[in-house]
């Protein structure tokens, strides 16, 4: 698929953690799934051919190696990411435990939810994933109404990009359905796609050839600034956006246009830590996620945490006051109160079938594709 998640072949990502890792530790200081494997050059030389499926309790962060020293330069995820699709294609990948995960994907890809608006001569779309439209609708209908008066040719794709099967090692499944997405739109003149959530970015920059993806924090202008008193956050960086300081940047200008002030967290940017959803490893162990999680509450003391990803707000938010950048720029006076509700399944499902249908009233009359 790609050199940039991992696509290589197990034997070549095994063979290059055995020979370059030096073994500093440096990667095992920050990750308990590490601490009881040993160093990814030790799982390469002792386990990681004949036990693949034991990278299922990674959490694919990639923070081993944003800390990997530069001369070394591993990237253990890709080992991982690796080991998982061999564990599936060999079939010894045991499934059971993301029966849920994998049921989201498919209705995000369903009749039910999914669906292309495209008006006339609509070259750009956003696509806003699943979580968002799920969890915070009434923030997504502001959103889609806020891009609309800049953008009045913008399209709307309501889909999955299907990240879950690519981190479980699906790999098969995951070409076949995110290839016949991208041509689908490429078929149908979309050349430029908007995101909100970093997952999506990933998987469209990565793949998504021939479709140029950037997300809407990067387009937005700051809205004229909240009457409310300045108001210290910090910002939790999820990591599918680990290698965009693009995004990180366009978060952080945000934030601060809206009179918030940003004080940072050790595990920031480029070095940020998990939610603790990453990889789908909370399903098999709980334990390696709610590690990363409960740090990330210990890094935020008392500050709201700001985050430009759904997912990781579902993560964060029951352990530590959260709100999503768009919340605090369409609607900060109820999100600093803490007012606003995030929505949990079974509800979040019905949330995006409402709101296929509204876009449907929205659209009448313009070229659709479900
Ligand atoms: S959980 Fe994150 S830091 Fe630990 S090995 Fe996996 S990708 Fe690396
Ligand atoms: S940081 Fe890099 S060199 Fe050091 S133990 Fe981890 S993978 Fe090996």
């Amino acid at each position: 698929m790609d050199g940039q998640d991992g696509a290589d072949g197990l034997a070549r990502q095994l063979a290059l953690h055995r020979e370059q890792c030096v073994h500093c530790g440096l990667c095992v200081r920050e990750c308990a799934f590490l601490q009881e494997n040993g160093t990814p050059g030790a799982i390469a030389a002792n386990r990681g051919g004949r036990e693949p499926e034991l990278a299922f309790a990674c959490s694919l962060c990639g923070l081993c190696g944003a800390v990997c020293p530069p001369a070394v330069g591993l990237r253990p995820d890709r080992l991982f990411l690796a080991m998982r699709r061999e564990a599936v294609a060999r079939g010894r990948a045991d499934l059971a435990p993301y029966r849920a995960l994998l049921f989201y994907e498919k209705m995000g890809a369903s009749r039910w939810l999914a669906g292309a608006f495209l008006p006339r001569d609509c070259d750009t779309v956003f696509f806003p994933g699943c979580a968002l439209p799920g969890s915070r609708p009434d923030l997504l209908r502001a959103l889609i109404a806020h891009l609309r008066r800049n953008m009045p040719r913008l399209g709307i794709v309501l889909d999955c990009c299907t990240k879950p099967s690519h981190d479980l090692g699906r790999q098969e499944y995951f070409e076949s359905r995110f290839h016949g997405l991208r041509r689908e739109l490429l078929a149908r003149g979309v050349r430029n796609v908007l995101v909100a959530c970093p997952s999506c970015h990933r998987v469209f920059r990565h793949h998504g050839h021939g479709l140029r993806v950037s997300t809407v924090y990067e387009h937005m202008e700051p809205l004229p600034r909240a009457g409310h008193p300045p108001v210290e956050v910090t910002v939790h960086d999820p990591c599918g956006a680990r290698e965009e300081p693009a995004i990180h940047a366009a978060v952080r200008r945000l934030a601060e246009a809206g009179s918030l002030t940003v004080r940072e967290m050790e595990h920031h940017g480029a070095r940020t830590i998990c939610c603790g959803e990453g990889g789908a490893a909370g399903c098999v162990r709980p334990e390696f996620a709610r590690q990363w999680s409960r740090r990330r509450k210990e890094e935020a003391g008392n500050r709201r945490v700001v985050t430009c990803c759904a997912g990781c707000l579902g993560f964060l938010e029951p352990l530590v006051e959260t709100s999503h950048i768009l919340d605090l720029l369409l609607m900060p006076g109820a999100a600093l109160a803490g007012r606003l509700r995030i929505s949990r399944p079974p509800r979040t499902y019905l949330n995006r079938f409402f709101l296929k249908r509204w876009l449907g009233k929205m659209f009448a009359g313009c070229q659709r594709l479900r």
